[in-house]
């Protein structure tokens, strides 16, 4: 059975993730990939930049594309002018809602503190627990037991609630009893957080110098916008791809990697003329739900779901997440992976000219935000960010459609998706539970593991040349440690996809065995041929 807990387990046992300065205790909400997790990320990153960018035909126009279209990239900086964000929006509206715990002095997001419904007689409570999903019934009826202080043989005094709720969407916040407390309604009404870290620039910084560690990598490509336009000759329609590191204070930082303060993001920014903006909405949705299908996440998993109009900022057409199915939510519930959002011509004339009012009135082109002087909120560039097309002569703002995906939220998907507990034979062909991590062959940090059967006869010779001609092309691992069988079982749970047994047959007749990952199959194949082999696989 798959569960989070084994997961998180064979991440760090095996060296995917690590806590961040986990010998000082750790920190919350940052984590370190190891020496097979960042060769996973590392792969996922470079599978979007491939297939989004590099690997983009500018010249065809792909399926289901109302035109062909150009793709670049950029790599801009972590800290940015402050002014960034006073006219991105961020400085005045980018926070979350907490609550904090007068008792436990804990604070916790609003909408993520979760719990049911308890009674026992005419006393009901909502008993909270930020325990993980699959164990969240059973955390809150212990707790419940012990706030009612009810014994085991009378269990049956209490009744749980089926529904589980976040504290956002209980009716009445009333008899509350909080994670981490033991009294009743120890909890703050809700208060907004900003979710940006703050620094300042140079050792005299005053309340000017004041800026923020980014928190989306999409500014640094709009404020790039002119640059990238007159330094590349690209035309409208074309997209600005992104990968980069972003910072979010987030106020509970949990389920893994999930939920980090410091995390990766791949996001584009594709810029098209406003009528044309509808269509190229629906593209990118689909397009990008394609990708995760096609690198492994199995369709039953996924969902696109469309945010309500109310959900929608008013300039927006239509946003939609790609949500995956993680083992820590509860069954039939859902977690962004990736939001595409169609943002009209908010954030080019948000530069140009300040702020603009996410409230102007519907119906009227948005109107740069005042102060309570009736002057400008926050000044713009002043820079013409308009876009004039050679053959039509027009001039207009191009709207942008966003997909923006997270890099660790991506790979923590994958690594869900891939682990499975199956049969298989060891080394006196008995059958055992084996766990395998059946990753993508493109995301898999090693793609072959080359074995001698034992630590003579000529055998390791052999391995190690094979070794050392693979490597030219792959990540490849090279292991003579224990029972071929162990051996095996080692580069299942690091999702290696195929193994090269070097055997006595190699020596006399110039064969090894490559066994497959999943099919466990083994077939013979000459030694010469063994990187054909694994490159034809590998396609
Ligand atoms: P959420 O609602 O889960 O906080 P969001 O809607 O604020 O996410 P976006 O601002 O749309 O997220 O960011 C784009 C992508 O960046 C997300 O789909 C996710 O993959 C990733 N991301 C955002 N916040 C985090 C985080 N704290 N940790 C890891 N990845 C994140």
């Amino acid at each position: 059975m798959k569960s989070m807990e084994k997961i998180v387990s064979l991440c760090k046992r095996r060296g995917f993730l690590f806590q961040s300065s986990e010998i000082y205790g750790g920190v919350q909400g940052f984590w370190d990939y190891g020496p097979l997790g960042v060769e996973l990320k590392r792969n996922l990153k470079d599978a979007w930049w491939s297939d989004m960018i590099r690997g983009h035909n500018n010249l065809l126009v792909p399926e289901g594309a109302p035109s062909s279209y150009e793709m670049v990239g950029l790599d801009c900086t972590i800290i940015m002018h402050p002014q960034v964000w006073k006219n991105s929006g961020h400085y005045d509206l980018f926070h979350d809602h907490m609550v904090d715990c007068r008792e436990s002095k804990k604070r916790y997001r609003f909408d993520q503190v979760r719990g049911r419904w308890c009674q026992r007689g005419e006393t009901k409570v909502f008993v909270s627990t930020l325990a993980e999903a699959e164990h969240e019934a059973d955390e809150v009826r212990r707790r419940a037991m012990k706030f009612f202080k009810l014994r085991a043989k009378n269990a049956d005094e209490l009744t749980v609630g089926d529904e589980s709720l976040t504290l956002d969407r209980l009716d009445d916040t009333k008899s509350v009893l909080a994670p981490d407390a033991k009294s009743l309604d120890t909890l703050t009404d809700p208060r907004e957080f900003n979710l940006m870290f703050k620094t300042t620039l140079g050792a005299l910084g005053g309340e000017d110098d004041v800026t923020f560690l980014r928190p989306e990598t999409a500014q640094g490509i709009f404020v790039n916008f002119k640059n990238v336009l007159d330094s590349s000759r690209v035309k409208v329609p074309f997209g600005i791809g992104q990968v980069g590191k972003s910072f979010r204070n987030e106020i509970t930082p949990r389920n893994f990697t999930f939920r980090s303060r410091e995390f990766e993001q791949m996001e584009i920014e594709f810029f098209c003329p406003p009528d044309q903006s509808q269509q190229w909405y629906r593209y990118w949705r689909d397009r990008r739900l394609a990708w995760y299908t096609e690198l492994g996440l199995s369709s039953e998993s996924l969902i696109m779901r469309e945010h309500h109009t109310e959900e929608l900022a008013h300039y927006s057409v239509g946003t939609a997440d790609i949500e995956y199915a993680f083992p820590f939510l509860p069954p039939g519930e859902y977690g962004e992976l990736e939001g595409i959002a169609h943002r009209g011509d908010f954030d080019l004339r948000s530069h140009m000219e300040g702020k603009l009012d996410p409230n102007s009135p519907e119906g009227q082109p948005m109107q740069v935000e005042l102060n309570e002087h009736g002057k400008p909120k926050y000044r713009g560039s002043g820079k013409d960010l308009s876009y004039r097309d050679e053959v039509t002569n027009e001039k207009f703002v191009p709207h942008v459609i966003e997909p923006s995906a997270g890099a660790d939220r991506g790979a923590l998907a994958f690594l869900c998706e891939a682990y499975t507990e199956d049969q298989a034979p060891d080394d006196k062909g008995n059958m055992q539970t084996r766990t395998v991590m059946k990753l993508h062959p493109r995301l898999a940090p090693l793609k072959a593991a080359v074995f001698p059967l034992v630590k003579k006869d000529g055998m390791p010779e052999i391995a190690k040349e094979i070794y050392g001609n693979l490597k030219q092309h792959f990540n490849v691992f090279y292991d003579d440690k224990g029972a071929v069988g162990r051996r095996y079982r080692r580069q299942d749970e690091a999702g290696t996809p195929y193994c090269i047994t070097v055997d006595g047959d190699s020596v006399s007749e110039g064969t090894v065995t490559i066994r497959d990952r999943d099919s466990l199959e083994q077939t013979r194949v000459k030694i010469d041929d063994v990187v054909s082999e694994i490159t034809q696989r590998m396609s």
